[in-house]
């Protein structure tokens, strides 16, 4: 009896490496391969892009920078 649950948690185990393998294809797949080195225009670190158009090392930076930018447009339209 025992026996058998030890198989059982076994072909468990066969099923669900399988299932990860795939994941990993899939995750790999699905990103770039390109790596480009850049300057973040927010904070001038400088990182790698996996992407022609990222311009900020992470979500941080741009969303920084969107948020200065919107300020600046906000500041400009109150001067004119
Ligand atoms: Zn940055």
């Amino acid at each position: 009896m025992p026996k058998s649950v030890g198989s059982e948690i076994g072909e468990m185990m066969h099923h669900i490496t399988p299932r990860c393998t795939i994941t990993l294809h899939k995750a790999s797949f699905m990103s770039s391969n390109l790596y480009i080195p850049k300057t973040c225009k927010h904070c001038g670190k400088a990182f790698t892009a996996r992407t022609t158009v990222t311009k900020y090392c992470s979500d941080m930076c741009a969303k920084r920078e969107y948020k200065a930018r919107k300020r600046n447009e906000k500041v400009q339209a109150t001067l004119v």
